[in-house]
């Protein structure tokens, strides 16, 4: 193994001891905010703390990310339900999500509160995930296949092992965890679909993900999602310190059309 990397996976079962407890019978995970947003036509939102990637590109504030000990606080499962629905009420929204953070951490929390929200359809619930936990474990994918509002969107950082490598300063193996992830999500019978960072990739290795993604299903690659870094303020800031420069990437205020 490359020393110089970190173990995604690691990293994010470390993080779960940090960002959860039991309260009485249920696990409590921290989160930072809720609010409605724009995405997706209007969609309820639960900002969660905590990531077991570093995406040096990543739009989250650094105390979430970084601290996430001193950050946010501790929300039931039922309580973030209450306040995503409570969102989407006011606002006339058929969709939540969680955000803000990486969803899948806590696979307890996760489903209990996809049970509570399953009582208050017809809410739609998108999972927004970098999919290493569903990649190491199938049985997490399964889980997942009991709820039939759900649709995951994985989002894949980069087109390869080395463009992951390159992005997260994570051990490549974590690329193969995130096509598995659609892998086991297809198998599984849970609707998915892959999203790609792709501001940092050549037109070659975006071909060749079409083509491996293919090799799962044919209809992954027809609705693999283009993502292109936003340069909010603290994103531009955190890759020019490190030298990194996008192909193509949009400014805050003119994100366009086909990518809200
Ligand atoms: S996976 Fe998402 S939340 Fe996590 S570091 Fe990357 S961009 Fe940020």
């Amino acid at each position: 193994m490359d020393l110089s990397t970190y173990d995604p996976v690691e990293r994010h079962l470390t993080l779960e001891r940090l960002l959860t407890k039991l309260d009485g019978e249920v696990v409590a995970r921290k989160y930072w905010r809720f609010r409605p947003d724009r995405w997706y036509g209007g969609v309820a939102t639960a900002d969660c703390v905590g990531c077991g990637l570093a995406c040096k590109f990543c739009w989250v504030k650094s105390d979430v990310l970084y601290n996430p000990a001193g950050t946010g606080s501790f929300h039931k499962p039922c309580d973030v339900a209450s306040k995503l629905k409570s969102i989407a009420i006011s606002k006339g929204y058929r969709q939540a999500r969680l955000s803000g953070g990486e969803p899948t951490i806590s696979k307890s929390h996760l489903t209990q509160l996809l049970r509570e929200l399953d009582s208050f359809q017809p809410l739609d619930f998108i999972l927004e995930t970098n999919g290493i936990l569903l990649g190491h474990s199938r049985e997490y994918a399964s889980e997942l296949s009991e709820f039939n509002f759900l649709h995951v969107r994985v989002s894949l950082k980069g087109c390869d092992e080395a463009e992951f490598r390159n992005l997260t300063g994570a051990s490549p193996i974590g690329f193969k965890l995130q096509i598995d992830a659609l892998r086991n999500l297809v198998d599984e019978g849970v609707s998915c679909h892959p999203a790609v960072m792709r501001s940092f990739s050549s037109p070659e290795s975006f071909q060749h993900l079409k083509e491996r993604l293919s090799e799962i299903a044919p209809e992954l690659a027809g609705c693999l999602e283009v993502e292109e870094v936003i340069m909010y303020p603290r994103v531009a800031e955190r890759m020019s310190r490190i030298g990194l420069k996008p192909k193509v990437s949009c400014r805050p205020g003119k994100v366009p059309k086909y990518l809200v």
